[in-house]
């Protein structure tokens, strides 16, 4: 996804353009330099660059070849399941803590020879993405909660939406919400291949239910989540290490949102290295 910029031709050779956070005219090299310098560790005095989307076009403009680099720590070990750090990772997905629980709920016997009663086991979660043509679709990942799935849709390459499938409506006689289409249809939902259908209906068959509503794929761009964390209160629960949040990257949609907690404050970034 590209910023768009008005680049001027001040130099011959070189490209200008006007800097809003910085409120200064610079070239695209010192923009890109000042970029990959934000994204070292201790670099405060350039903060405002860190999760700048332009200073990152132009980084990748100038240093194709360093794109990798850049993009491979962001994409740091981090559970999908418990979204702790993880110096290994069993599938490139979940740390071994997660898989030996798991590989216990599967055996029925945890490590002191009891049942593992209290193990909530990964199930099939609806994930918001965009399919062809950006069209909203739906997917089914694994996931103990939301998240997980979400976390599994990026990795598996899809881009998130936080679309609904239709408008949600109470249903006074069911006591329970349903989504309906533009037509006032009751929605009901169809499982092809891991992919959601739905359907508009008049009137439901003997057996059939109504899609379940459930919460939409939440989005939030880095900054976004950084206040949002820090005015709520919600931040508080962050440690030192980057912890995976419940939030996709609205940035770029490829990524799940990552944050820390320090004494300078809550630290927010996309775990596709988008910003
Ligand atoms: S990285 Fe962003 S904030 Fe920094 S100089 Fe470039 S455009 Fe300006
Ligand atoms: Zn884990
Ligand atoms: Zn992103």
């Amino acid at each position: 996804m590209q910023a768009a910029i008005e680049y001027q031709i001040i130099v011959p050779g070189q490209r200008h353009f006007n800097c809003a956070s910085l409120h200064a005219t610079l070239d695209t090299k010192s923009c890109a330099d000042r970029w990959a310098r934000a994204m070292q560790p201790d670099m405060e005095k350039f903060v405002l660059c860190r999760r700048c989307p332009i200073g990152r076009q132009h980084h990748a403009e100038h240093h194709p070849e360093q794109q990798d680099a850049v993009r491979q720590p962001e994409r740091a070990p981090v559970c999908v399941r418990c979204g702790r750090p993880a110096s290994r990772m069993v599938g490139n997905e979940i740390c071994p803590s997660c898989f030996n629980r798991f590989r216990e709920f599967l055996k029925g016997r945890n490590g002191r020879g009891s049942v593992p009663v209290n193990y909530r086991p990964p199930v099939p979660r609806r994930v918001g993405v965009l399919g062809a043509d950006d069209v909203p679709a739906w997917a089914l990942f694994d996931g103990q909660h939301h998240q997980e799935a979400m976390a599994r849709a990026t990795r598996a390459g899809l881009l998130l939406s936080p679309a609904q499938p239709g408008c949600t409506h109470w249903n006074a006689e069911r006591q329970a919400f349903e989504y309906r289409d533009e037509a006032g249809r009751v929605l009901i939902e169809l499982e092809i291949d891991g992919r959601v259908e739905y359907v508009g209906v008049e009137q439901l068959h003997q057996g059939e239910q109504p899609a379940a509503v459930t919460m939409p794929t939440l989005l939030m761009t880095p900054d976004e989540a950084a206040e949002w964390l820090t005015l709520s209160g919600e931040g508080e629960g962050l440690g030192i290490d980057w912890h995976q949040l419940e939030f996709g990257c609205a940035s770029c949609r490829q990524g799940m949102l990552h944050g820390y907690k320090r004494a300078d404050g809550i630290h927010v970034r996309c775990s596709a290295g988008c910003c």
